[in-house]
């Protein structure tokens, strides 16, 4: 039998997240003069000493020894789609992008003492980190072409390089940096090794925070110049780099189109409210037919958004391979985000493109989700690579429609 319901304990946390965002986070966030960001800043450590103490809603995703719910995928859907809904959420609880990764990947390839000395701040909030990989010579949709490279000297390697958009950058105790340390792998996708380098450190240099078409965001340009990690900051083995960053951005691209669902959710939800309150030609929009066929679009991919999203989940919780439902998942919530705040944007005209609603701000938000983590053609790309292989394998493309028992 298929159970689409949550356990009562995971629907608890759930709509306590829902109630901690409605009556704690958003209204604080709202109140925040806009762009004052020192202001922002204090209000998120105060609602974290909230959500930790008062609400009991602290880092979801780790397990209990870490301090955490030990909340697994599905549920994660489920507080993260709630979180998502206030821009600070996620932050507050502390399973934000890149921590929420980066605790991720240190939990399943950290040493012990890695764990103790990186992990374990960062559950505990007391510090962020961010994770370096992205290079602006070359494309950062093909890993493989990395030229930040790192060389052995001793107990130390010496690292020099460029990197951009690394998010958090700015205030990060400490990165996960992807460098080149093979010259003649066996395979080109086994060149590159992650290290844990200790920010701020010489040679590690941010040379600006990027301005982008909403605003600076602290996603930095970096500088790397004779930057010395010690050996032991190794995370995972020499030439791992690029099977480490796999098994990171696959849950942590899931965990963004959680957050995703969260955003279009508000999005329709203001669509639907504004159609009922606007009146033209004798009636309301809600009445016309054309409005309705915006909603009714938005209202379909949503449920598809939530659908795609609950199976993958499901099946990085069964310990399934999950690499082909993540990804059109991911390619399909990215766009359907941007369609709905875009719809949500047309139903309230002028109003819509100010600032005075939060849809122009979440529509130039969006508009990197279908290129970040995997840009919309590379899933393309790697979709259509398994449905012709399962075709030629099996004689029918059912094995790359989301493995599904139909
Ligand atoms: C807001 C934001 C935050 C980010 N945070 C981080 C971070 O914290 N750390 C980090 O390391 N990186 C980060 N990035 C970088 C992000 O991961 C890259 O933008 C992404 O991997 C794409 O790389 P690129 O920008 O170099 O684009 P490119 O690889 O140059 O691709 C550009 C375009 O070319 C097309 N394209 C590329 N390859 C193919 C192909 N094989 N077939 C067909 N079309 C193709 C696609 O349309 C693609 O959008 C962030 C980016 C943004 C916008």
């Amino acid at each position: 039998m298929i159970d689409f319901t949550f356990p009562p304990e995971v629907d608890d946390v759930r709509l306590r997240v829902r109630r901690f965002m409605d009556e704690e986070v958003r209204p604080a966030h709202d109140a925040v003069p806009h762009g004052d960001r020192r202001a922002l800043v204090a209000e998120i450590v105060r609602l974290r000493g909230r959500a930790r103490d008062h609400w009991n809603l602290w880092l979801p995703h780790m397990p209990a020894e870490w301090g955490g719910m030990g909340l697994g995928p599905t549920a994660m859907a489920a507080v993260s789609a709630e979180a998502g809904k206030v821009p600070i959420g996620p932050y507050v609880l502390n399973a934000q992008a890149p921590d929420e990764g980066n605790q991720h990947t240190l939990l399943h390839w950290g040493t012990e003492e890695q764990k103790e000395r990186y992990l374990r701040p960062s559950c505990e909030g007391r510090v962020r980190s961010c994770f370096a990989m992205t290079e602006p010579e070359v494309a950062g949709s093909d890993p493989t072409l990395i030229r930040t490279r790192a060389e052995r000297d001793g107990d130390e390697w010496v690292v020099n390089g460029h990197k951009w958009f690394i998010s958090g950058a700015r205030g990060a105790s400490f990165a996960l940096l992807v460098a080149r340390t093979e010259d003649d792998p066996d395979v080109p996708q086994a060149a590159n090794s992650c290290f844990i380098v200790d920010l701020p450190s010489d040679g590690w240099e941010v040379v600006r925070d990027i301005e982008t078409m909403s605003g600076s965001h602290n996603h930095c340009e970096i500088r790397i110049t004779d930057l010395r990690v010690p050996a032991a900051n190794m995370l995972g083995g020499r030439g791992q780099g690029h099977l480490l960053g796999q098994y990171r951005l696959g849950p942590a691209r899931l965990a963004h189109c959680m957050r995703w669902i969260g955003q279009a959710e508000s999005a329709l939800d203001m669509m639907v409210a504004r159609s009922l309150e606007r009146y033209s030609h004798g009636s309301v929009l809600a009445e016309k037919q054309g409005i309705q066929w915006l909603i009714a679009d938005s209202a379909v991919e949503l449920y598809q958004c939530k659908l795609m999203v609950l199976h993958a989940a499901y099946r990085i919780e069964h310990g399934l391979d999950f690499v082909a439902e993540v990804s059109m998942a991911k390619h399909f919530v990215a766009n359907s985000l941007w369609r709905i705040v875009d719809r949500a944007i047309q139903v309230h005209g002028a109003l819509g493109y100010s600032t005075d609603t939060p849809l122009a701000s979440m529509l130039r938000q969006a508009r990197w989700s279908r290129f970040a983590d995997g840009a919309d053609e590379i899933h393309q790309m790697r979709i259509a690579q398994r449905t012709i292989a399962a075709f030629r394998d099996h004689g029918t493309t059912r094995t790359a429609t989301g493995s599904l028992p139909l």
